[in-house]
């Protein structure tokens, strides 16, 4: 193991072991949890392996996204570590050519960027990223800071020769690989919705964040009690769109993610418009948008500073139970004292 991974050692935790158990041991191409010895083995990059059993819904996941490329992933190992020799980078897929995915990709990353700047990051965090898109864009501006940064998903896609810019450690969003209270911020963008347990997926993000530590939920699609009154006519958007029916596509409702959020011991900092939507009603051009010519009326309003405010205000959380708006939160986890003082 390199010098570089060994703090990932100390942050490295089975779940049913106890928080102040020893930390993690290297052994021959793995690591070793001292208490129960369980064995996780590294990857390219001394990734981490901890997918060594992984639960039902973790093999469904990876047998739909295979699905999606059959001839490229003949087996699920295959999937796990993927070399390549050039990583799709995210500034590429956002120069690209004007199109669904384009406009998909540009609003993520506003909506990142917002909530990041919400942060005021020192430099001394531990940031955590689950799900997040082959090359880390959400991890850089942590990293250029000089966060101590670590990565979870399903796969890893990697250059043989190039660092991929943070600590990968292959794991289960349910059920993570890590030790008690060991993350500052935990970035979750796009993702949550695939954990077919929500109350159990909150309850686990607040596991691995500090007390006063962020959690960032963004860009999930939330389920709207008319978001799919129109698909029929060709005008609104299946569920889960094109993905294959393996993978884990859900819709939460905008009330379920607060009230679990809450109950899981986190503070809501902000629940905020999406930045990308944003703009395009203050723009008046909603092409290619969905409900088109409802933003189209929307936008009349919108461009009116005073209005615009106040349906920024009150709108948010209508529009998300109506039309299922896509959920961007920042939530904080309580301390002690704060909870001691609740009740
Ligand atoms: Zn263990």
């Amino acid at each position: 193991m390199e010098p570089s991974s060994r703090s990932a050692l100390d942050v490295l935790g089975c779940r049913d072991c106890p928080k102040d158990r020893a930390a993690f041991v290297p052994t021959e191409a793995a690591v070793r949890c001292p208490a129960c010895s369980v064995v996780w083995p590294l990857g390219p990059h001394d990734a981490v392996n901890s997918l060594t059993q992984p639960a039902e819904s973790v093999v469904r996941e990876i047998d739909g996204m295979r699905s999606e490329n059959p001839s490229r992933y003949p087996t699920r190992d295959s999937f796990l570590f993927q070399c390549v020799e050039r990583v799709s980078r995210f500034e590429d897929r956002i120069a690209g050519e004007a199109n669904a995915a384009k406009n998909y990709y540009e609003s993520t990353a506003l909506n990142f960027r917002y909530a990041y700047d919400k942060l005021k990051i020192t430099g001394s965090e531990r940031v955590l990223e689950i799900g997040a898109e082959h090359d880390f864009p959400f991890l850089k501006p942590f990293r250029e800071n000089g966060c101590d940064c670590y990565a979870t998903n399903l796969f890893f896609c990697y250059e043989a020769t190039r660092p991929p810019g943070a600590q990968v450690v292959l794991g289960d969003m349910n059920r993570l690989p890590y030790r008690n209270e060991m993350f500052d911020v935990v970035v979750a963008s796009a993702t949550s919705h695939h954990s077919p347990d929500l109350p159990g997926l909150l309850a686990e993000l607040a596991r691995v964040t500090r007390p006063s530590g962020y959690l960032l939920l963004l860009n999930d699609p939330t389920s709207g009690a008319f978001k799919h009154a129109l698909d029929r006519f060709g005008f609104g958007t299946q569920l889960g769109g094109s993905r294959h029916d393996l993978v884990n596509e859900n819709e939460y409702s905008v009330a379920a993610y607060r009230r679990l959020a809450k109950t899981a011991g986190f503070a809501i900092t902000e629940s905020f418009f999406p930045v990308y939507y944003d703009q395009k009603l203050r723009s008046g051009n909603v092409r290619g948008v969905r409900f088109a010519p409802l933003a189209k009326l929307v936008s009349l309003a919108w461009r009116i500073a005073p209005l615009r405010w106040i349906l920024q205000k009150t709108a948010l959380y209508p529009a998300q139970m109506l039309i299922g708006l896509e959920l961007n939160m920042i939530l904080r986890k309580r301390n002690m004292m704060e909870a001691i003082q609740r009740n």
